[in-house]
């Protein structure tokens, strides 16, 4: 047989078992990937949400001092009247009482707006820290049932990858990065066997010459419909 068709067999056969082992850890890498990326958002949101709440407590404390020193105006005020002497100091106090008394409507008002949204927002960050509990123990166990999943194969995974380098040097570059080509496709495979007269990856029916040739495996010869790398494998 053709020493390069021999060495891509074998590297089908390594890779084929690589790809099991890969397939053992299924969806697991994903989860944890998309788990991680979820608390990176949710910290980052209560991180601004901590931010903005202190910015609403620090508005809070200026409105509350507001309120207090108007007040405090306002019964001055108040006591002045009983003290005046002229109807111009008397009008000139309603006025100020008047202007206080707008003041803490308004300060009152846009204390309780603050208040709400404090509300809202603790609300919120409530809501992150327990999803962000949840996601942090689901996390954990995932990422123990990968480290298992890795560590049954572990041994198996590296002397394949150790078998795979050798069978690499031992064959032409020009059918390696064929090969290599087809593997990263869609199908993940570079090569495979006839199967009754057709193609094992596309099935498309090959040409009888080309099924003639690939049974003397004096060659390299790929798929004319898919271009993988075809071999003919004995029944016995
Ligand atoms: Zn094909």
């Amino acid at each position: 047989m053709n020493n390069d068709l021999n060495v891509l067999i074998q590297l089908g056969d390594v890779d084929y078992r690589l790809k099991e082992i890969e397939d053992l850890k299924g969806d697991l890498p994903q989860m944890v990937e998309s788990q991680k990326s979820l608390i990176r958002e949710l910290k980052s949101e209560n991180d601004e949400k901590n931010i903005h709440l202190g910015e609403i407590e620090q508005g809070l404390t200026e409105k509350r001092h507001t309120l207090d020193d108007t007040k405090t105006k306002l019964d001055k005020y108040k006591k002045q009247l009983y003290l005046v002497t002229t109807n111009k100091e008397y009008d000139a106090l309603l006025t100020e009482i008047d202007h206080s008394k707008e003041i803490l409507s308004t300060t009152q008002s846009s204390l309780n707006e603050l208040n709400s949204s404090k509300d809202v927002i603790s609300e919120k960050l409530k809501e992150n820290t327990i999803k962000l509990d949840e996601t942090d123990i689901s996390l954990k166990k995932c990422e123990e049932e990968l480290q298992e999943a890795l560590n049954e194969s572990e041994e198996e995974f590296k002397s394949l990858e150790n078998k795979r380098l050798g069978l690499e040097k031992k064959v032409d570059n020009r059918y390696l990065s064929l090969y290599n080509r087809m593997r990263g496709g869609r199908r993940g495979v570079g090569i495979t066997t006839v199967h009754k007269n057709a193609c094992g990856s596309c099935y498309n029916i090959l040409p009888p010459q080309t099924v003639i040739e690939i049974r003397k495996g004096d060659k390299i010869i790929t798929c004319h419909t898919c271009g993988i790398i075809l071999f003919w494998e004995n029944e016995d």
